[in-house]
């Protein structure tokens, strides 16, 4: 147990970050526990605490009376100069136990850029970086979340992965740790990560051998264990209502970035959007009972004292009985003076209906993602939205006393020109126009958010190239010089970060090295603006003689074996073929939710089904 010294606390910006002890944290001696499970995530305090998944993970494992799960997350720069000049290794929340004591060692893949955080950790952890280099009685590291579709840049350093819904999994993970060691982990760390291999929905990337062709592109990935499957397909929860739900999160000391509760109110999204990987990943949709989350709701809140519960899902306004789940909720909390909110919305979910009852809890700031400017590109990327649903819905909610709107939009998708970037302008323009109209005074304020589109493993622009940083740069630029309303703010996101990514996101085995490069130069935290830099990128892939157009910006051959073909979401290639085909073309893909099934093959291979509860009474 590491014994922080008050001192070092009085140092460092934020100290609640570190210290633990936390309502409703968990905390078990680990003498009395079989299995102790360090759940990691590559980022700071407040960023960790506020992702869902990690709640979950955290709840289902504590409740086992033989396994303790307990929180690490990456300290700040101020905290990590001090913890190495102690020599404290990196620990944990609850026990302040060092990573390297722990048996297992998950780590959360949200971001391509949290992945220097992920090689830090360890190295302050004590635990070897590459896997090959672990030994018996160090911990097994593990990698889930979305990441996991493209792991191959990290697949030196994850001893295994976890596909899909990690409450389906995570159980068996412990129960097969508990017989290897039990067993006296008998064949040593080999034998426990070939009997892991063999739960479905386990992906071990030292089992898997990669050739490539002499133009770079990969010739074949085989396995090199005869009990490793040719393709691992994800596994999901098929019925949402036959799980628990952390019912009592951990309430922090400190603000973090989503500081409320958040009660899922289903999972997956079927309304196509083809640059949307969530869309394809978190496949079929699966709708809670509106009894179910008022019940959650009035949990959570009698545990933490929150007073703002935030509806959170892909598409929240999608939920089929929204309206009825807000009149609901509105009347169990109406004493508590609890708020609701609602994080994103679909521009044709909403209505004046919803708005108002959003309104009578709690007038949040609306957004609204049309994502592209005209209509000839919303139809290549099938967000199935015309500029008619954007005015009625801002109209609503102009109408209904809002006065100021996000739009967020995308530059750099596939067959874009500049008309395209011209029509980002145009439309926020009618928006400000719009509510002159309808209000009779100026004062609205309408924030134009722009980011980078990224090419994505397991969409159908997987095989696009990403514009280059010039001419990201350039459509920027452009943009600001179209908007001159002062009503408008214009933001948009640093396009070395969005190149970066797109890098990542579509790599291969050979991009490890220059990761382990640039965290040795320095690199860390690069989705904070004030530590990016983007030099030491540069050197690190001249360093490994690795040529980043190659994994950015080139258009891949439908034909081309791609790297994260082997763990798939259940999506088959040729469903993305063929809706690859479709953008090209501007034709629309309807959604299977409310249309016929379009055989993208998930449920057909998972054994699933959509689960929407808009005919129930
Ligand atoms: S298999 Fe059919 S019903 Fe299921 S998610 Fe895919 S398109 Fe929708």
């Amino acid at each position: 147990m590491i014994h922080l010294d008050p001192a070092i606390l009085s140092r460092v910006m934020k100290p609640a970050r570190y210290t633990g002890h936390e309502l409703n944290s968990v905390m078990k001696p680990h003498e009395t526990v079989a299995v102790t499970f360090a759940l990691a995530f590559p980022d700071v305090y407040e960023v960790g605490m506020s992702y869902l998944g990690y709640k979950i993970l955290y709840s289902i494992l504590n409740k086992r009376t033989d396994t303790a799960a307990e929180r690490v997350f990456a300290p700040w720069v101020d905290m990590e100069q001090e913890m190495r000049q102690a020599k404290i290794p990196l620990f944990s929340h609850e026990t302040f136990t060092p990573l390297a004591e722990f048996d297992l060692v998950g780590f959360t893949l949200q971001y391509e850029m949290s992945y220097t955080n992920i090689l830090n950790m360890l190295d302050l952890g004590g635990i070897p970086l590459l896997t090959k280099d672990r030994k018996q009685g160090q911990p097994f590291v593990v990698a889930g979340g979305p990441g996991v579709y493209n792991v191959e840049p990290l697949a030196d350093f994850f001893d295994f992965v976890i596909v899909g819904e990690g409450e389906e999994i995570i159980e068996e993970i412990v129960d097969t740790y508990k017989c290897w060691r039990e067993a006296g982990e008998q064949g040593g760390r080999k034998e426990f990560l070939l009997a892991v291999s063999k739960i479905s929905g386990i992906y071990v990337p030292s089992f898997y051998d990669v050739t490539y062709e002499t133009n770079g592109t990969i010739h074949s990935v085989s396995s090199n264990e005869p009990t490793a499957p040719a393709i691992v397909h994800k596994r999901i929860v098929k019925d949402l209502e036959s799980i628990s739900y952390p019912v009592k999160p951990i309430v922090p000391y400190t603000e973090i970035v989503h500081d409320r509760i958040m009660l899922e109110l289903f999972r997956g999204c079927t309304r196509g959007c083809r640059f949307c990987q969530a869309g394809i990943l978190y496949r079929p949709v699966r709708e809670r009972t509106v009894d179910t989350l008022v019940k959650i709701a009035r949990q959570q809140v009698d545990a933490t004292g929150y007073n703002e519960i935030s509806l959170t899902s892909l598409s929240s306004a999608d939920y089929s009985k929204l309206p009825e789940l807000i009149d609901r909720l509105t009347a169990e909390l109406k004493d508590d003076r609890v708020s609701v909110s609602l994080p994103s919305l679909r521009i044709d979910s909403f209505s004046i209906e919803l708005a108002q009852k959003v309104q009578q809890v709690r007038k949040s700031g609306l957004t609204f993602a049309p994502e592209a400017g005209t209509q000839r590109l919303r139809d290549v990327i099938n967000k199935g939205v015309t500029e008619e649903n954007l005015i009625e819905a801002v109209g609503a909610a102009f109408r209904s006393g809002w006065t100021s709107v996000k739009l967020y939009f995308m530059i750099g998708l596939p067959t874009e020109t500049d008309e395209d970037i011209e029509g980002i302008a145009d439309l926020a323009q009618r928006v400000v126009k719009l509510f002159s109209e309808i209000r009779g005074r100026r004062g609205v304020k309408v924030t134009v958010s722009v980011s980078s589109f990224v090419p994505k493993a397991h969409t159908a622009f997987q095989w696009f190239g990403q514009d280059s940083l010039e001419e990201l740069e350039r459509k920027q630029h452009y943009l600001r010089s179209l908007i001159k309303d002062k009503s408008i703010a214009y933001h948009y996101h640093d396009a070395r970060v969005s190149v970066l990514e797109g890098v990542f996101a579509r790599g291969d085995r050979r991009l490890g090295e220059v990761l382990l490069k640039a965290w040795r130069a320095g690199a860390k935290f690069d989705s904070w603006s004030e530590h990016f830099h983007y030099e030491i990128w540069q050197q690190a892939f001249i360093d490994c003689k690795i040529d980043p157009a190659f994994y950015a910006h080139r258009d891949r051959d439908l034909m081309e074996v791609l790297p994260w073909e082997y763990v798939s979401p259940a999506v088959t290639k040729k469903y993305l073929a063929k809706e690859y085909r479709e953008a090209v073309a501007g034709a629309f893909t309807s959604d299977c939710r409310t249309d016929v099934c379009g055989v993208c093959g998930v449920c057909q291979q998972l054994n699933a089904a959509v689960i929407d509860w808009s005919d129930s009474l």
